[in-house]
């Protein structure tokens, strides 16, 4: 086993190491190669030396530079070292992190970061949580403690009961929800479509005076940090007229909530405490291996009531058994490396971390507009639109800084136009990084117009 971990280990150290010199995007020809694992299902075991040889010779060429300074696709946060390692070790535990009896380490290493991150999101003290796989889910989870609290005000038990002959629940969603917290809905039996849009102004913010009348089976459902834009719904004036009206207000703050971690973005954050429930991302901003999210609840005994799961052979003792809380019984223990990243970085690192990227994005924002480019957001955050002209102008240079090789970035759709999408979420990129990478774009578009 020694000398298969330390191979391992010496192989992803040396991928790390290439990985601020190599491609972005993967050459076509490292894509064609991956034919080397289609064949059919082996008759016999293969040795593990020779099945890690396989993944790295083939497979590390053909991965998309993700974990590098320079990939800005998406919104996709790196793996900090402290977080990769732990990984490591947490796949060496194979702990199964359903409840405490069976991993007294993995089910503290949640009850600790829980208390740390409800500080450094600035939520109130005592919410609930459930560590799941990514910001879907954390929606999903969220979603489903407040159907179950808003049923309950009129005397439904949605969990027992299911939702067939239920009270209706009205949903309220801004023109610019993250189409994965419209799936989280369809999930939920509470519809994709059948839900009241609010309009929104031209940074895809919710007109809070345009918020249809609500009641106590309402839940509203906020963004903090649009996924083009960055920008935050207004979360005083939508939370008081909805909490005045006992409706339920989630805040999709996949990663925007890590705003209220900063000084210099605290206040963009301002007032969303004062919601029921938030969803964030641990694999984007906290920069954890995937996959990470969070679910936050106000109460966690609701959280409780929708996600407890009663078997009798799992007795469970007087700590905090992570299987109520979420919609997995056996997974494994995210905890871990949220810790390590949160002990890593303490909250002045992770500021730190969450600013550059911010300054980041305001560089090459000013850098790219300094070039004649049309920047189409307010930069508030970490994501910057940016238009070079005609829609086909702008997915060619897309297209050609990709090929380049450089820096990744990918298309996006705003307010009806096309544009190149900048979301800076790296622990590794720096200055340099996006001077680097403005040189390509403008290196590239020297070349398609
Ligand atoms: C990324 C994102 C999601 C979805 O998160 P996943 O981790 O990809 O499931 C939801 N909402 C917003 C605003 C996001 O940026």
């Amino acid at each position: 086993m020694r000398e298969l971990l330390h191979s391992a280990a010496s192989r992803a150290a040396r991928y790390l190491e290439d990985i601020n010199d190599r491609r972005v995007r993967p050459s076509a020809e490292s894509i064609r190669a991956l034919n080397n694992f289609v064949e059919p299902f082996p008759d016999g075991p293969t040795d593990p030396d020779e099945v890690l040889a396989i993944l790295d010779d083939f497979g590390s060429p053909a991965t998309v530079a993700m974990a590098g300074p320079r990939f800005f696709g998406f919104v996709i946060g790196g793996a900090l070292p402290a977080a990769l390692a732990a990984n490591y070790l947490a796949s060496a535990w194979d702990q199964n992190a359903g409840l405490f009896a069976a991993t007294p380490i993995g089910a503290v290493l949640e009850e600790v970061s829980l208390a740390w991150l409800t500080q450094v999101l600035a939520l109130p003290a005592g919410t609930g949580a459930a560590f799941v796989t990514g910001g879907t889910m954390a929606n999903f989870t969220a979603l489903a403690a407040a159907r179950h609290s808003v049923l309950k005000n009129v005397g439904w038990d949605a969990d027992r009961d299911g939702l067939f002959g239920a009270p209706p629940v009205q949903v309220v969603v801004g023109g610019e929800v993250h189409p994965s917290l419209k799936k989280s809905l369809g999930m939920l039996g509470l519809g994709r479509e059948r839900v009241t849009t609010v309009p929104v102004d031209e940074q895809g913010r919710m007109i809070a005076d345009q918020l249809p009348p609500l009641n106590g089976q309402a839940i509203v459902c906020m963004q903090a940090g649009n996924v083009n834009t960055g920008a935050f719904d207004p979360a005083r004036e939508i939370i008081a007229r909805a909490h005045a009206a006992g409706a339920w207000v989630h805040v999709d703050g996949a990663f925007g909530l890590w705003a209220a971690a900063t000084r210099s973005c605290a206040h963009l954050a301002e007032g969303l405490a004062d919601a029921d429930s938030w969803a964030t991302d641990a694999h984007k901003w906290l920069n954890v291996p995937y996959d990470s999210g969070i679910a936050f609840v106000r109460d966690p005994e609701i959280l409780r009531a929708a996600m407890s799961i009663s078997a009798a052979y799992l007795t469970a003792g007087s700590h905090r058994e992570p299987m109520h809380y979420t919609p997995e019984l056996s997974r494994r223990a995210r905890g871990v490396e949220i810790w390590a990243a949160l002990k890593s970085l303490g909250r002045t690192g992770l500021a730190e971390m969450i600013e550059r990227d911010c300054r980041c994005a305001r560089r090459f924002a000013d850098g790219l507009a300094a070039a004649g480019f049309e920047i189409l957001n307010d930069v508030v955050l970490n994501q910057v639109l940016v238009s070079f002209g005609t829609a086909d102008t702008t997915t060619r240079v897309i297209e050609a800084i990709q090929a380049e090789g450089t820096a990744w970035c990918g298309p996006t759709y705003w307010q009806g136009r096309t544009a190149m999408r900048i979301s800076v979420c790296s622990w590794r990129t720096t200055e340099a990084d996006v001077d680097r990478s403005i040189n390509a774009i403008l290196r590239v578009t020297g070349r398609v117009d």
